[in-house]
């Protein structure tokens, strides 16, 4: 058996009975190590994510099984059978680190690659939009989907207030209220990075890129009141079913798709090929099979691996860009700012964080340093220097991004058609699929005062007459279809 120690690693003599002056108390404040152990104790706790704080994840491997190296250099994708070691975790939005799983809501789907030249995440969600397309209004969207501050409730009267005054949500709001708002766990859904993002190969060509995982469990969703009943007998459903499959060998697995744009035609869509709120459809860019995923490893404590864990849209690598989307610019800078915060400033160098191959960078001291001198030399402490310490390598160097425009708050939601591709999901919907959407969100405005329900009827009827009437009629509520001029 091995012998308890204290963390500075002297042997324990007692960890039973704390140093009392008497049988009967005091204790003393000599007794250390009951002060260590409450001290300990007191900072267990970090600060909960403000969005997607209660999460699952697992490791993994992403292997090739087709060549898209016309598009990128990634190294990741630079051959047909290379494997690349992965974590991903998943995540509800809204609920705190103890809400229950099952809850309807979009899932998070962040996948950290760590490839040979630096870790690329890609953090991604189940759904392939978003309810917003300009980052000004993410702080005051999640504001709705959180608590109210003097009920401590959450308050559909926010929610609903909040997305039938932003029409660009309509989309985002039918994925969220149909089935796939509420899959029974993270292996029965997709994932899409949701961003436009770019390539750039060889030639230093360019070219959009948006990234699609698709289940090979196939889809699988609860009702509300499934749902309900699940979380009347567990709260932790989806932990249980993604520890259980990846520890019986049931492995997780999904294939890994990418659409591709030629960098011109973004100049020649009806759509904003950026605009967080829009897919790019199918029949116009075919998906392209790329690889396969699997997760087969569980984290050895969940704490260090996946409360730790810190996906960065930021963390891209050679072969893989931005885009000029407009909500994952704010977010290159909003996630590191986050673990900054809630991990500190070498959040990157913890293990499940740290790249798995060589890094050697010049930022230096700051809180928990504790990595070795990376530069192989003690004077290489400063750059350029004479002492021959890691530079710059112009082999990596990005082909120009090409903006034009004027500087300006741009009016997003000016002559944008928020209504056309909501319209089209709700048509690949069957009549089962369109009543559950409509009952769900009756369910959903419980409470919700009468003009703001109107309002949001007025954008279903926009999307397509039969969503307002089938939500309109599972209200109770009259509504009229008024016919466009
Ligand atoms: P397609 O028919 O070519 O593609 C439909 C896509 O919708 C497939 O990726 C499919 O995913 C997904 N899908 C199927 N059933 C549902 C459902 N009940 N809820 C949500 N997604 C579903 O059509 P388009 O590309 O022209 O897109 C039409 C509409 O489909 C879009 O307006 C959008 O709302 C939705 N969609 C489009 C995606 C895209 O990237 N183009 C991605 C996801 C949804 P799967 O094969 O896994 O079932």
């Amino acid at each position: 058996m091995k012998t308890l120690t204290t963390t500075a690693g002297a042997p324990v003599a007692d960890n039973q009975n704390s140093v009392t002056a008497g049988p009967r108390g005091p204790v003393l404040l000599q007794d250390y190590q009951l002060i260590e152990k409450l001290a300990h104790q007191n900072r267990e706790r970090i600060p909960e994510r403000v969005v997607h704080a209660k999460g699952w994840g697992a490791y993994g491997t992403l292997k090739v099984t087709d060549d898209i190296s016309d598009y990128t250099n990634a190294a990741i994708f630079s051959e047909i059978g290379r494997e690349t070691p992965l974590l991903i975790r998943f995540s509800t939005v809204a609920g705190e680190l103890g809400a229950a799983d099952a809850e309807r809501d979009v899932r998070g789907f962040a996948v950290k690659f760590y490839t040979v030249e630096g870790n690329w995440d890609l953090v991604g969600n189940n759904t392939p939009v978003f309810f917003i397309r300009d980052p000004l209004k993410f702080p005051d969207f999640i504001r709705t989907q959180k608590r109210h501050p003097r009920t401590n409730l959450r308050s559909p009267t926010a929610m609903w207030d909040f997305w039938s005054l932003s029409t660009e949500s309509l989309h985002q709001v039918t994925i969220l209220m149909s089935d796939r708002g509420l899959p029974t766990a993270p292996m029965y859904m997709n994932g899409y990075g949701s961003h436009t993002f770019s390539f750039w190969n060889n030639d230093g060509k360019r070219f959009w890129v948006k990234f699609h995982f698709k289940t090979q469990q196939g889809h699988k969703h609860f009702t509300n009141s499934e749902a309900a009943e699940v979380i009347g007998t567990s709260r932790e459903s989806y932990q249980e079913q993604l520890y259980s499959a990846i520890e019986n060998g049931e492995f997780p697995r999904w294939t890994l798709f990418v659409q591709i744009m030629p960098e011109a035609d973004a100049a020649k869509t009806s759509y904003n090929p950026f605009d967080l709120t829009k897919v790019w459809p199918h029949g116009e860019y075919p998906l392209i099979k790329v690889g396969q995923i699997e997760l087969n490893r569980n984290p050895d404590n969940y704490f260090s691996e996946i409360e730790q864990t810190a996906f960065s849209p930021s963390n891209v690598v050679r072969g893989i860009g931005f885009s000029p989307d407009k909500v994952l610019q704010a977010r290159i800078f909003a996630y590191a700012d986050a673990h900054r915060y809630r991990l500190g400033t070498h959040y990157e160098a913890l293990p499940v964080n740290a790249p798995r191959c060589p890094v050697h960078h010049y930022h230096k001291d700051g809180s928990m340093r504790f990595f070795a001198n990376d530069t192989g030399d003690s004077n290489a402490y400063y750059e350029p220097n004479s002492i021959d310490g890691p530079a710059e390598n112009s082999e990596y160097l990005e082909p120009p991004m090409v903006i034009d425009g004027d500087v300006h708050r741009h009016n997003h939601r000016q002559g944008n058609d928020d209504y056309t591709q909501p319209g089209a999901l709700f048509q690949m919907f069957d009549d089962a699929q369109r009543q559950r959407l409509f009952s769900n969100i009756a369910e959903a405005m419980q409470g919700v005062p009468e003009d703001i329900v109107y309002r949001q009827l007025g954008h279903f009827q926009k999307a397509h007459p039969e969503y307002a009437l089938g939500v309109a009629k599972a209200l109770g509520v009259n509504f009229h279809v008024v016919k466009a001029a």
